[in-house]
C-alpha cells in the first residue's frame, strides 16, 4: 500500500562533517587572485571534499525533498497544485528574461502587454473593473487594498477605525488592517461556520471601514449570504473586502461585481500556476470596484492606442512596488490561463469534484468540521482520531511513512485539531484513492502510529526546542 516515494537510508549529514584535510583542489592559496584567496582564508576554513562528494551530497538531499513531482501534496489554504511545464519554459525565455526593467517604455512593449492582458484577463475573470498586478504577494496585496480604503475614507472626510474580520481569517488579514492604522474586530461563526449575521449586525457602525472576508471561508465553505451582507455594509457605508487568495473554487464561475466587491486580492502563486511553497517570490493582483478606482497605487499600466503606458490615477496611494512585480511569475499566469482559454471554468468545477470526492470518502473514517458542502477544500476536527487514540499530529506523520505530504494542521484556529485538505483540480484519481486508503488503514492500524513517523529520514523532531531555542548555524 506504500506508495512510492522511499527516502534515502543515509542519514545525510552537513558537508562539514565529511569534510578532510588531505583532499584539495585548485590551489587558492597561490593563486594571484585575492577573491579566491580570501575565500580559503584560514579563519573561514572550507569543508574539503572531493567534487563527487559535493555533488552526492546535494543530490541526496534533493532526493530527501518531497515535491508535486512525487505525489499529492494536500496542504489546504495554500493550493499546492501542478504547474504545466510550458509555463516553466516560457518563464525561462531568455528574450524575456533579458528584458532589464530601466529600459525605456518603447523598448519593454511586449513586457507590458503581457502584463496588460493578464490584468485583463483578471478584470474579465473576476468581472470587476480595476486589477493590477503591483502586489507583490497575497499579504501586500492585502495591505494595498486596506491604504486604498483608509485614503477613500480619508477624501470622503470621514474617520473610521475598525475593520471587522472573520474569526476563521487568514492570519495576514487582521496584520494587513492593523499595519495600515485600523483597529481589528473579530466577528464569530454560526454552527455552520457561516458568518454570524446577527453578531455581524451589532458590530457595525459608522466607526466601520469595512469587513474583510474570505471566500469561500477557512473552513472551505461559501458564504451565501454575501449579498445580504453587502447590503448591510451598504446602511452604514462601509466596504467589502474579500479575500481571494485561493480564488480555484470560483475561476469563471463568479461575478466579483455582481457580489459587490469593493477589494480583493488574488494569489496568482496559488490559483494561476507558479510552483509554490519553494521560497521563491510570489505574485499578488488585487481588484477593485469602480468607486476605488481613483485610489489604486501609482504607475499603472493602460492602453493607449497600440502602445501601452504608465500613468498615475488622481488619487493614488503611492508607488508600493519597484518596477513590473514579479514579472516571471505574471507571465506563467499569462500562459496559464492561455492554455485554458474559455475552459478556466473547469479548474473550479474539478477543483470542487475533488475536495468532495475525499470529503465523503474520508466523512466516516475522520470527523467533518461543517455539515456545508465543501467548496476547493475540506476540513476536518480531530473528534473521530481521538476515538481511535490519535491526535492530528500523529496522522500528519503518519501520511509521511506511507509517502505523502501531510494536509495542513491545526488551521484555522476555531477547530480542535483542524485537518484541512486540498487536493487541487490537477490530482488524479487513483492518487487520492491511495491517499483516501492510508488515511483509513493509518486510523484502523491507530496503535502502531502513536510514536509518529518512523519511515522517514528524521523520525522524532523536537519541534517545541525547535522554535525555542533555533540553532541555525553548524558551529
Ligand atoms: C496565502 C494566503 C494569504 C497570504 O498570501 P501570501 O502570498 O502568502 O502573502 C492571505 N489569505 C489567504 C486566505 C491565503 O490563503
Amino acid at each position: 500500500m506504500t506508495h512510492t516515494t522511499k527516502q534515502t537510508v543515509r542519514k545525510e549529514q552537513l558537508l562539514s562533517a565529511y569534510s578532510e584535510q588531505e583532499i584539495r583542489g585548485a590551489d587558492f592559496e597561490a593563486s594571484s587572485n585575492p577573491l579566491l584567496k580570501k575565500a580559503r582564508s584560514p579563519e573561514k576554513p572550507f569543508p574539503r571534499l572531493s567534487e563527487v562528494e559535493t555533488m552526492r551530497h546535494f543530490h541526496r538531499l534533493a532526493k530527501s525533498n518531497y515535491s508535486w513531482d512525487d505525489g499529492l501534496y494536500p496542504l489546504g489554504s495554500c493550493t499546492m497544485k501542478y504547474n504545466p511545464l510550458v509555463n516553466e519554459r516560457l518563464a525561462g525565455d531568455a528574450r524575456l528574461t533579458h528584458a532589464h526593467p530601466a529600459l525605456p517604455v518603447e523598448h519593454t512593449q511586449a513586457v507590458l502587454r503581457i502584463i496588460f492582458e493578464t490584468e485583463e484577463m483578471l478584470r474579465q475573470l473576476l468581472d470587476l473593473p480595476g486589477v493590477t498586478l503591483q502586489p507583490a504577494a497575497g499579504a501586500h496585496g492585502e495591505l494595498i487594498g486596506v491604504m486604498m480604503m483608509r485614503k477613500y475614507f480619508h477624501t470622503k472626510g470621514e474617520k473610521r477605525t475598525k475593520i471587522i474580520i472573520p474569526e476563521s481569517a487568514h492570519g495576514t488579514n487582521p496584520a494587513s488592517a492593523a499595519m495600515a492604522g485600523f483597529e481589528t474586530i473579530k466577528v464569530g461563526a454560526r454552527e455552520n461556520g457561516l458568518t454570524n449575521l446577527d453578531e455581524l449586525k451589532q458590530l457595525l457602525s459608522h466607526d466601520v471601514a469595512a469587513l474583510m472576508i474570505t471566500n469561500p471561508n477557512t473552513l472551505g465553505i461559501f458564504e451565501t449570504d454575501i449579498v445580504a451582507i453587502k447590503k448591510m455594509l451598504n446602511e452604514v457605508g462601509a466596504l467589502l473586502y474579500v479575500d481571494g487568495a485561493n480564488l480555484n473554487a470560483l475561476v469563471g464561475k463568479i461575478s466579483f461585481g455582481a457580489m459587490g466587491v469593493d477589494l480583493t486580492q488574488l494569489n496568482l502563486h496559488k490559483t494561476f500556476s507558479t510552483p509554490h511553497g519553494g521560497g521563491g517570490p510570489g505574485q499578488g493582483a488585487l481588484g477593485c470596484s469602480a468607486r476605488m478606482l481613483p485610489f489604486l497605487p501609482a504607475n499603472q499600466l493602460r492602453r493607449a492606442g497600440d502602445k501601452y503606458e504608465f500613468y498615475d490615477p488622481e488619487q493614488n496611494i503611492g508607488l508600493v512596488k519597484a518596477w513590473y512585480g514579479q514579472f516571471g511569475n505574471i507571465l506563467r499566469a499569462w500562459t496559464f490561463m492561455k492554455s485554458w482559454g474559455n475552459a478556466a471554468h473547469e479548474i473550479a468545477e474539478t477543483a470542487i469534484l475533488n475536495a468532495n470526492y475525499i470529503r465523503t470518502a474520508l466523512k466516516d473514517t475522520l470527523t467533518l468540521a461543517s455539515t456545508e458542502p465543501s467548496m476547493h477544500e475540506c476540513v476536518f476536527s480531530q473528534d473521530g482520531l481521538t476515538k481511535v487514540g490519535l491526535t492530528t499530529a500523529n496522522l500528519a506523520k503518519a501520511l509521511l511513512d506511507y509517502g505523502f505530504y501531510a494536509p495542513t494542521i491545526y488551521f484555522p484556529l476555531n477547530v480542535t485539531g483542524a485537518i484541512m485538505i486540498e487536493p487541487t483540480e490537477t490530482e488524479p484519481k487513483a492518487e487520492m484513492d491511495l491517499f483516501i486508503a492510508a488515511i483509513k488503514e493509518i486510523c484502523a492500524n491507530a496503535e502502531k502510529h502513536k510514536a509518529g513517523a518512523q519511515e522517514t529520514f528524521v523520525t522524532h523532531i523536537d519541534e517545541t526546542g525547535a522554535a525555542r531555542n533555533p540553532k541555525l548555524s553548524w558551529h
